[in-house]
């Protein structure tokens, strides 16, 4: 019998949730990957089917569905998470954060499992409070194109504190910022894995408005490692858990140019409607309730995510 904690995950076949799962497994855990493969791929944990502490359902999470076994630990990783892949499957978005919330919240109260909400920045919307702090409530368009996304993980949130209060559920909500590195869907939009395919393949490199926005990019290592922190605290959160050091867009593509060798020149395009003007995550929060902080530096990950990318462009 194994002695395992056992660790039900969704959307463990995405960009980041492959991550957590590969930590989980490093740490000596049992890991149960649910994933529909929507914007997920099963490439990003084929080096983990035959490991006898993996599991892989495949599975919409936004669906009632039943698992057999224990489960010790339930997170809520699901959902579409680029701009471009939103506008793509919007009611799908509004369902996973909604219905699938619910779906895992449930299975954790009927478990008596702990419950990971990974919520997101863009529940501060365009923020007016820079950098954004965890009491920060939000200046969220509830009817534009990214609503489907915030207001789904602004209700996934709202669900979440309910299950704490009401069936005491031991909770935890993390609030993710712009993360980066290896197994990006290199066509899902955002703007690392474009500049880093415009760069490669010298195309020009698209900037949207005047590139003055800003972003604060964290690795996926220090992402994934920042959420388990959580995970194993007895925090409830929110807490954000991003990379504080900002670039504006200007800045980030040369500094993928340089890193490169890409000679493309700058063109400049419509900025999306409602783009947030400018994002930086506080992290006292972390630092002090989970002793977290960022480790890796944009240019060290950026080298590790173009060379995956050399590897990987024309794979799908
Ligand atoms: N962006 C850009 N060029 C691109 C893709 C994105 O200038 O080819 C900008 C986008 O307008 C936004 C920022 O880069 O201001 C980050 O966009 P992304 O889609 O990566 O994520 P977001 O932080 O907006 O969710």
């Amino acid at each position: 019998m194994s002695v395992k904690k056992v660790v039900l995950i969704s959307g463990g076949a995405g960009f980041l949730g492959s991550h957590i799962c590969d930590q989980l497994i490093a740490g000596g855990y049992r890991v149960v990957c649910l994933d529909n493969f929507l914007t997920g791929k099963k490439a990003n944990i084929a080096h983990l089917l035959k490991n006898k502490d993996f599991a892989f359902i495949k599975q919409d999470v936004s669906v009632p569905f039943k698992v057999a076994g224990k489960v010790h630990y339930v997170m809520h990783c699901a959902s579409p998470a680029s701009p471009v892949d939103y506008y793509k499957y919007p009611v799908e978005t509004m369902l996973v954060g909604s219905a699938g919330t619910y779906n895992m919240l449930e299975l954790a109260r009927a478990r008596k499992a702990v419950f990971l909400l990974t919520s997101t920045s863009e529940v501060y919307g365009d923020p007016k409070v820079h950098p954004q702090t965890e009491d920060y409530w939000g200046n969220v368009n509830p009817i534009g194109p990214r609503s489907v996304y915030d207001e789904a993980k602004r209700y996934a949130e709202a669900l979440t504190f309910a299950y704490r209060r009401t069936f005491k559920v031991d909770t935890r909500v993390v609030r993710i910022f712009n993360t980066y590195g290896p197994r990006m869907n290199i066509n899902d939009g955002r703007v690392v894995p474009n500049f880093i395919y415009q760069a490669l393949k010298g195309l020009p490199i698209t900037i949207y408005g005047d590139g003055k926005q800003t972003r604060s990019f964290c690795y996926v290592s220090d992402e994934a490692a920042g959420i388990l922190k959580l995970l194993f605290s007895t925090e409830p959160g929110p807490v954000n858990i991003g990379n504080p050091r900002e670039f504006n867009m200007i800045e980030f593509a040369k500094i993928v140019l340089e890193l490169t060798g890409g000679k493309s020149r700058l063109v400049y395009e419509p900025l999306p409607e409602d783009d947030p003007k400018q994002r930086k995550p506080n992290i006292a929060l972390a630092r002090a309730k989970l002793g977290w902080e960022p480790k890796v530096e944009l240019r060290e990950g950026l080298a590790k995510t173009i060379a995956w990318f050399r590897d990987n462009i024309g794979k799908d």
